[in-house]
């Protein structure tokens, strides 16, 4: 089977494992899913291997907005838990992950007096809900802006805005935070390994065969207990591998836009849209990152639509024409899918939960379903519960391992 582009080429040389591998949990799909599992399970002194047809981090956990969150959308959906467990999550990644993380005060601009009350009491609530927040910049100011900073940014020049609220949220990056949680695992690593069979034996999974893409070496990993933590990949692999029909998953995908710095945007803005969408527009290393949409897609990665990117420059146009969008070079350009969890109703407004799984025929395989970065601790914790029967609560505060350390 040729595989897609994003799965990318294999490094060259060859892994020193051998043939027969051997653990307790075998993690198949390493993005922050599986990598914090992976960690969870490490806390726990419980064997566990790693599996990826593509590096770590090479899926959904390098191609999203980054956010550590609450979620600012939810105060139009209604969903308090959501929220208030986002928040509560963010507080714990600036202390775990505090040198992957970096506060910002985000405007969230309004069209007129009563909306701008509207998103002050709600932000107010917000920000006392997530009250938490080690290592907040002190020179951060939260509420209202005052007009005269407000209309020194050139996004608010000639646009349907007459001023804004700010309200602190976390920043991290994606793809470092899921290769922390690998390097902060003692799992063993099987990047680039694609998954040839299955063996069953008793109701359950027995080993996996594997193939190195690295040098098409074949490997079997053995393990008493599965999870497959295959963000949107998920439908697909069940069909390939035990040709499942039912879907589990919606997927939508979402783009961003990266242009050079715009001097003068200095903070970051969360446009509210219509049905709870939210645009944001982050400077970050330099320059300044744009999304995102949502479109309902059939497979884990596809290529952008030119209808995604007319998308984003029209909304951009119509909420900020003080820049010339257009004229503006796009460095670079990416695409995620969100792995949504099967639901009625448009993509927009399915939840963003997640579900643990549990395998209806094969008795030791459990399936991650949905979830975001912000929630990906809390729910493999969760999960390592359930496998280990062990609490741990030093999920909670053991600072990561850099990937990158020197
Ligand atoms: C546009 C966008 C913006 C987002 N913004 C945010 C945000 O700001 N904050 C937030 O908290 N969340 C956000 N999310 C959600 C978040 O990014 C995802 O929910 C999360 O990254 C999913 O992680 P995962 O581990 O489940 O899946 P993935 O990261 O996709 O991991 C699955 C892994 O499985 C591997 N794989 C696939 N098929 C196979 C196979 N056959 N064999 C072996 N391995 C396989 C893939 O290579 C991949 O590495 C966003 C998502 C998108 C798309």
């Amino acid at each position: 089977m040729s595989l897609p582009d994003w799965t990318g080429k294999p490094p060259a040389g060859s892994l020193p494992q051998g043939e027969s591998l051997e653990a307790e949990v075998g993690i198949i799909g390493a993005g922050i899913h599986g990598a914090a599992l992976a960690r969870e399970l490490s806390l726990r002194r419980v064997t566990c291997a790693l599996v990826d047809r593509a590096a770590v981090a090479g899926g959904t956990s390098q191609w999203s907005s980054q956010l550590l969150h609450g979620g600012i959308r939810y105060l139009v959906t209604g969903d308090i838990r959501q929220m208030r467990e986002g928040l509560e999550e963010r507080a714990i990644w600036a202390r775990i992950a505090a040198r992957r993380c970096r506060w910002e005060a985000f405007w969230m601009p309004h069209h007129n007096i009563f909306e701008g009350w509207a998103h002050r009491f709600g932000i107010g609530l917000y920000d006392r809900w997530g009250s938490e927040r080690p290592g907040f910049p002190a020179e951060f100011r939260l509420g209202a802006v005052p007009q005269v900073v407000f209309r020194a940014d050139p996004r608010s020049q000639g646009g349907p805005f007459r001023g804004a609220t700010a309200y602190a949220d976390l920043i991290t990056s994606d793809r470092d935070l899921t290769l922390d949680l690998a390097a902060s695992s003692s799992a063993l690593k099987l990047d680039f390994h694609e998954v040839q069979s299955w063996e069953e034996q008793g109701g359950g999974l027995r080993a996996a065969l594997l193939k190195d893409r690295r040098d098409g070496r074949q490997r079997t990993l053995a393990a008493r207990q599965w999870v497959f933590a295959l963000g949107p990949w998920t439908d697909g692999a069940l069909r390939d591998w035990f040709r499942e029909d039912s879907r589990r998953l919606r997927l939508s995908s979402g783009i961003h836009l990266w242009f050079p710095a715009v001097p003068g945007c200095d903070r970051p803005w969360a446009i509210r849209r219509p049905g709870g969408r939210v645009l944001f527009m982050i400077p970050r290393e330099g320059r300044l990152m744009v999304g995102t949409t949502e479109r309902e897609v059939e497979t884990g990665w596809v290529p952008i639509a030119a209808s995604e990117r007319a998308e984003l420059f029209e909304a951009l146009e119509r909420y900020v024409p003080g820049v010339r969008w257009r004229s503006l070079q796009v460095l670079d350009e990416e695409l995620g899918v969100r792995p949504l969890v099967r639901g009625s109703g448009f993509t927009a407004s399915l939840s963003r939960e997640a579900v643990l799984e549990r395998h209806g025929r094969l008795g030791n395989l459990r399936l991650v379903l949905g979830g975001k970065l912000t929630t990906a601790r809390r729910l493999m914790d969760k999960l390592a519960v359930e496998l280990t029967g062990r609490a741990c609560p030093r999920s909670r505060t053991e600072p990561l391992q850099a990937w990158d350390a020197a």
